[in-house]
């Protein structure tokens, strides 16, 4: 086989075969093809695509290139869950604790944040103590003793892929379908768990830009699943719009244990209980209505909230203790009326300029900066009230009025959209 043979056939637009692809992956992976030889097959799928069992060709080679999980030895019903990435998205550390205190467990293995905005890594990172690597052997106890974990993604896992996603940043060819499904889908599958709940997000804030592609990109990857009888449901949310109030790190940390002390943003709380039933629901075959109605009490009863400290003081972490040292400087609204925008793309900019956001997956983070919506969208503002709060080390260059530009303020208020746009199983 030769791949300039390969990358000439997807160039003709002809399906590739097991064979073809694996060559491809595993040559790469073991430098027998150079970066330039790749980018051109690369290139060569990101303009022509790949067809559905492509897809799945590809995923199983960089599932096979890497480390499988075995979460066997489990004996609770398991689930996994996994966002595309937005702007404020703490989910994970709302959800994983309320569905282990459902009984079912969340082995959660999570990445850095690259770009805009730091990733669940970095969050975690920003409470004193808290270990990301565990031993295979004590991720799976804490899964026994508590019902979640999260820690860093296993280097091991996806080998290719960890090599094609970098390739792919660097030329830039990352949003192509099938390209973005077999990564995403090769992670989560070697990750071990049956069911997957996908949280894709949709919008300004997101690298799925429209509803039409991320629900092409979402029923890929639930068809991807079924080639391994795995159960995976995506859910379209919105990203137009900030998720919660608090971006940044360390704040998104503090807006967590807000949130388990009744003191939630709407937004957050519906798509953190639609997420947390739909993961419940799949995984103890109870219906959505059955799971949601266990979700709301689990929030109410104060049990999520203590599987919260458990699970984070269990991984060594000090909850009072969160790298949060930052100066502050409010922002105040210079009109009067209702907040009908809030630009996720704009702030986002905003909370990487004051350093929450990496470039290379070696470059540092700044756990304590950040944006705090002390308005959101919907409510009504007057000239001079404090519309948001900028957590700051290092001043941005007029940071308040980008601050202030991120806001659409209009006299009249406009219907706030639902987050939830749709489900894909
Ligand atoms: N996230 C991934 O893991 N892979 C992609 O290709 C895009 C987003």
């Amino acid at each position: 086989m030769k791949a300039i043979d390969i990358t000439q056939k997807k160039e003709n637009k002809e399906k590739l075969s097991y064979a073809e692809i694996e060559y491809m992956v595993n040559s790469y992976v073991k430098g027998k093809i150079n970066d330039k030889t790749m980018s051109d097959f690369v290139w060569s799928i990101y303009y022509n695509g790949l067809d559905i069992d492509e897809t799945y060709y590809l995923t199983d080679v960089m599932i096979k290139s890497g480390e499988v999980i075995d979460l066997s030895s489990l004996n609770k019903p398991v689930v996994d869950k996994h966002s595309t990435g937005g702007v404020g998205d703490k989910i994970t550390l709302i959800v994983s604790p309320i569905v282990a205190a459902a009984g079912v467990c969340v082995p959660k293995m999570s990445g850095r944040g690259l770009g805009l905005t730091g990733g669940t890594v970095d969050k975690l990172e920003s409470i004193t103590g808290y270990k990301l690597k565990l031993s295979k052997k004590a991720f799976l106890e804490e899964l026994d003793k508590i019902g979640c974990a999260v820690i860093s993604q296993s280097e091991k896992i996806a080998l290719a892929d960890k090599k094609i996603y970098a390739l792919r940043n660097e030329i830039g060819a990352v949003d192509s379908i099938p390209l973005i499904a077999s990564s995403i889908m090769s992670k989560k599958i070697a990750s071990g768990s049956d069911i997957i709940i996908i949280d894709l997000k949709v919008g300004k804030g997101a690298f799925m830009k429209n509803i039409k592609e991320a629900s092409l990109l979402a029923k890929t990857m639930v068809k991807i699943g079924k080639y391994y009888n795995k159960k995976v449901i995506c859910t379209l949310s919105d990203m137009n719009i900030p998720l919660g109030r608090n971006i940044g790190n360390a704040l998104e940390v503090k807006e967590t244990i807000d949130f388990f002390n009744n003191k939630y943003d709407k937004r957050l709380y519906d798509l953190s209980v639609y997420i947390s039933s739909l993961m419940i629901s799949s995984a103890k075959k109870i219906s959505f209505t059955s799971a949601k109605k266990l979700v709301i009490n689990l929030i109410e009863n104060g049990y999520a909230k203590s599987k919260f400290y458990s699970w984070i003081k269990y991984q060594g972490g000090n909850i009072n203790k969160i790298r949060d040292k930052a100066r502050k400087l409010e922002v105040v609204s210079n009109k009067t009326g209702y907040i009908n925008k809030i630009d996720s793309l704009k702030l986002s900019k905003l909370v990487f300029d004051l350093g929450a956001g990496r470039v290379k997956k070696t470059d540092n983070v700044d756990y304590a900066v950040g944006v705090v919506l002390n308005k959101t969208i919907g409510q009504k503002v007057t000239e001079g009230e404090v519309l948001g709060t900028i957590y700051y080390n290092k001043k941005v260059v007029d940071m308040d009025s980008k601050l202030l530009d991120v806001f659409q303020i209009d006299k009249r208020k406009k219907k706030v959209k639902n987050i939830i746009i749709k489900t894909i199983k």
